[in-house]
């Protein structure tokens, strides 16, 4: 830290981010990347022409990729928000919408309470469950903004669309923001109720279904007021967040055979995801009920630190959180079939070692 440091700033935790390791080949498993790479459709987008037109800024505005996010999901361009990952739009939201404080989970994305720190929002945690649920009630009259990732991260466990509905109208004077990071995976999104509710902000990535993690590209639906917010604050920040080889990327992303490799993608790592879940279960671990592209996942016998450490030195990347509440388990991305092979193995034979 120097001594220029602006003092508010001194005690900021900043987030610390999954591995990306050089040298050494890994099974990558730890930060929910997808597996499969982008469809051609996405990879022809980023074309030598467009890389000759690196010289000019990007449209600020992103207005055909809006319309194309908005004609997918049945929206107009006003309700669609984007920026440079879902971690930009959160962000921005956080700065926006907490002025009166933040609550979300316990146990839930370790981004949401860096940006209450960055930005002085005080936060409440509010405790999951014993079975690592949200109980809805419990976000009745927040008279704060509320966060929540649905999937949750990093259990996987999603609340179905009429719980989250109920939080949305029992907060009517705050805004409700449902991460929706993971929801392609098999959950129910809220989407569809932006246009009745003006205090619900949904945000997504492509960084998950999309297999865009590294082009950097979030985007968010809600009413017009409050896209509009969001706009302010980005346009006070970096108006050019989303560069031009994302935004055709992204763009490319939404046509219908790109759309159609996604669902079949998202499908298979759905159906990898239940059956990696079944053969933990029989090996004797805990694993949680999942709808995103990861498990959560517990060994009785091996305590989590262990068994992120075993897996690494037999070439597997997990990802294992040190917080008290979960640090029995490991998350698990959903990799392809003999990527979920091989974890199965190892798991295996870190399970009979401790035996012996
Ligand atoms: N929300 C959740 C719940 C996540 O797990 C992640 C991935 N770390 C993000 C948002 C951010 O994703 P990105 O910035 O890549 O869009």
């Amino acid at each position: 830290m120097s001594r220029f440091l602006n003092k508010k700033y001194e005690a900021l935790e900043a987030y610390v981010p999954g591995e990306q390791p050089r040298g050494m080949e890994y099974i990558k498993l730890n930060t929910n990347e997808s597996p499969y790479p982008p469809p051609p459709a996405v990879l022809d987008a980023v074309s030598r022409e467009e890389l000759e037109k690196l010289r000019l800024y990007s449209d600020p505005e992103c207005a055909e990729l809006k319309q194309a996010l908005a004609d997918s999901y049945g929206l107009e361009r006003k309700n669609v928000f984007v920026s440079n990952g879902s971690d930009d739009i959160l962000n921005f939201a956080f700065m926006a919408f907490g002025a009166d404080g933040a609550v979300f989970p316990d146990v839930t994305y370790g981004f949401y309470k860096v940006f209450c720190a960055l930005h002085g929002i005080p936060f409440a945690p509010i405790p999951l469950t014993e079975q690592f649920e949200i109980d809805p009630q419990d976000y009745f009259g927040a008279q704060r903004m509320i966060a929540i990732a649905n999937p949750n991260a990093p259990t996987g466990i999603a609340l179905p669309l009429a719980q989250i509905e109920r939080i949305v109208q029992e907060n009517a004077e705050h805004v409700v923001l449902i991460d929706e990071a993971y929801v392609d995976f098999g959950a129910q999104s809220a989407v569809g109720l932006i246009k009745k509710y003006d205090n619900l902000l949904v945000v997504h990535t492509y960084s998950k279904s999309r297999s865009m993690a590294g082009a950097r590209l979030g985007f968010a639906f809600g009413a017009a007021g409050l896209i509009e917010d969001l706009e302010r604050i980005k346009f006070s920040t970096n108006p050019y967040s989303v560069n031009r080889m994302t935004r055709a990327a992204g763009t490319a992303a939404l046509c219908g055979s790109a759309a159609a490799y996604y669902r079949e993608k998202c499908a298979l790592i759905a159906k990898t995801r239940d059956e990696l879940r079944e053969r933990l279960l029989a090996l004797g671990m805990e694993v949680l009920p999942s709808l995103a592209n990861f498990v959560f996942a517990r060994c009785a016998a091996v305590d989590g630190e262990t068994v992120y450490q075993q897996l690494k030195q037999r070439g597997i990347l997990v990802r294992h959180f040190s917080t008290p509440r979960i640090r029995d388990y490991n998350r698990i991305t959903i990799g392809t079939p003999a990527q979920c092979d091989a974890l199965v193995l190892a798991m295996q034979e870190i399970m009979k070692e401790k035996q012996q």
